[in-house]
């Protein structure tokens, strides 16, 4: 039975039988939070990036967690340039995480903020063939239709559908086998964000369900 999927959470918070969570967990503390009754993400989020972290240590417990079934995907991976600092840092961390994502052949979930264009950058002269979401996308319609057409996908979750008419030219504007819905940080359930989307698409929330969750299962189930 198609679920109602929430590709990124840093909470379990559902235990409905129709929703399915992909849990995001830093490697820093996967070892206190690692349940294989649950479906996770496992990375290195830029804001945990500091000059003396040991990264090869990082990596090697990204790894091993990696061969776990119930680990989709590597992440939350990627660049926050609001923490100006670490860039440099979060760039070299970043490529690795590619290289596990592709070695696993396992999606990245990316955090960016306003780096989409890097993340474009990088995308390219990796070569990497592996699916790459945006989560959380708050960019505008242009920066959406860049990733796009580089083959990155996008989830939306409650803040991305705030303002209607943005949003709708969004939802609009990203094929549905590219289109991903979370809830992040948020107590708005995973629910109330199909719901809002399909609303905004005029659609049916069950149309959206099942082609959301194909893709799911095309992009992290291989
Ligand atoms: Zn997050």
């Amino acid at each position: 039975m198609a679920c109602f999927v929430d590709i990124h959470t840093h909470g379990c918070s559902s235990h409905d039988h129709d929703i399915v969570e992909v849990v995001s967990l830093d490697v820093a503390d996967i070892a206190f939070h690692f349940d294989e009754d649950f479906l996770c993400s496992v990375g290195i989020h830029p804001w945990s990036i500091k000059s003396d972290i040991d990264k090869a240590s990082l990596f090697g417990i990204i790894d091993e967690y990696l061969d776990n079934d119930c680990v989709l995907a590597v992440g939350e991976a990627g660049l926050d340039r609001c923490h100006i600092d670490t860039v440099a840092e979060q760039k070299e961390v970043f490529v690795k995480e590619i290289e596990l994502s592709e070695c696993h052949a396992k999606p990245l979930i990316i955090h960016a903020v306003r780096s989409c264009y890097d993340i474009i950058e990088i995308r390219k002269i990796s070569g990497a063939v592996m699916p790459w979401i945006i989560h959380g996308f708050r960019g505008s319609l242009r920066m959406a239709e860049q990733l796009l057409q580089h083959d990155v996908g996008i989830s939306l979750g409650i803040m991305s559908l705030h303002d209607d008419n943005k949003a709708s030219m969004l939802l609009k504007m990203i094929p549905m086998d590219k289109l991903f819905f979370e809830t992040d940080v948020s107590t708005v359930p995973i629910k109330a964000v199909y719901e809002r989307a399909s609303s905004l698409l005029d659609m049916d929330v069950e149309f959206l369900r099942d082609n959301i969750y194909n893709n799911f299962v095309k992009c992290f189930c291989r």
